[in-house]
């Protein structure tokens, strides 16, 4: 029997079975792998992916679905279910010094925090299959020059890979989302190319300082941080305004901000924007 599904946890269950496969089929999951799912739901990918992986780990937030998946999953594999809201799970510690493999059709209500949530454990995943509305996917892998382009672009693609994969049909899922969706296949960039967190935390400044007033040129938007002089330093015309420069640019930016600043800068944080 299948539950009504709840709004306020963002429940779309997937049914197609052709998008099923190719999701199932992008992720390719091999015995011995860690897979991790976020938000299994009834199951609808929980269990081909525990077919081919064997053991699986699922983390589910409503309580009501945790019982039926486990009778469902019975025999297909070792599913271990975790109760709990996902951004409350220290996934580093779940990884155990191993790689996960992540995937989920995220509750899209949340889905940008867990985006955030994961690229905090980058080191602990191998790669990660998400299901998103396609307008975050179309962000996620937007370039500079157009309103598309954004914080969430240049957070991702300075920490991942991001490749979109497929779009899928309102049709697919039960109840229909009011929007398009797209899988996206995200893989954390090694170690070596990702920025120390000392500098991690003056790119976030800049970058929601740079995009909090994405209208303005780079030397109002970052005012406080780089004076015109120390853009121009970073390689960037100051008069640019955010959605011109790519994410390289905001590490270079980022190296010649006023580091003083950013103790006292949390106001800039919080005025977030995209
Ligand atoms: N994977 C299933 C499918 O494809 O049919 C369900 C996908 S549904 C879009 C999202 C799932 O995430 C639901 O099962 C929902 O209960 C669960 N969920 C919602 N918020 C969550 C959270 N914060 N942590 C973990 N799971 C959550």
């Amino acid at each position: 029997m299948s539950a009504r599904p709840k709004k306020h946890y963002g429940q779309h269950f997937l049914h197609e079975r052709g998008v099923i496969e190719r999701i199932v089929a992008a992720i390719s999951p091999r015995p011995g792998e860690h897979v991790v799912e976020i938000g299994p739901g009834e199951g609808a990918l929980t269990l081909p992916l525990l077919r081919a992986a064997g053991h699986l780990s699922a983390i589910e937030l409503d309580a009501e679905l945790i019982e039926p998946l486990r009778l469902r999953a019975a025999g297909a594999g070792q599913l271990e279910i975790i109760h709990a809201d996902v951004l409350k799970v220290d996934l580093t510690s779940l990884a155990g010094g191993h790689k996960l493999r992540l995937a989920g059709n995220l509750p899209y209500y949340v889905s940008s925090p867990i985006l955030f949530h994961c690229l905090v454990h980058a080191g602990a995943i191998a790669d990660m299959h998400f299901m998103l509305q396609k307008e975050v996917v179309d962000r996620m892998a937007a370039g500079p020059g157009g309103k598309v382009y954004g914080r969430l672009s240049v957070m991702l693609q300075l920490a991942c890979r991001v490749e979109p994969l497929l779009r899928v049909a309102p049709g697919a899922f039960r109840p229909p989302p009011k929007v398009e969706s797209a899988v996206v296949r995200l893989v954390p960039l090694d170690p070596a190319r990702r920025p120390d967190p000392a500098l991690a935390r003056a790119i976030d400044v800049v970058v929601r300082a740079a995009f909090g007033q994405r209208r303005k040129t780079l030397a109002n938007a970052l005012r406080g941080l780089l004076d015109a002089d120390a853009i121009r330093a970073a390689g960037i015309d100051p008069r640019a305004r955010a959605e011109d420069v790519p994410p390289s640019g905001f590490v270079r930016l980022a190296r010649h901000a006023d580091t003083s600043n950013l103790q006292v800068g949390p106001h800039l944080v919080d005025n977030a924007g995209q």
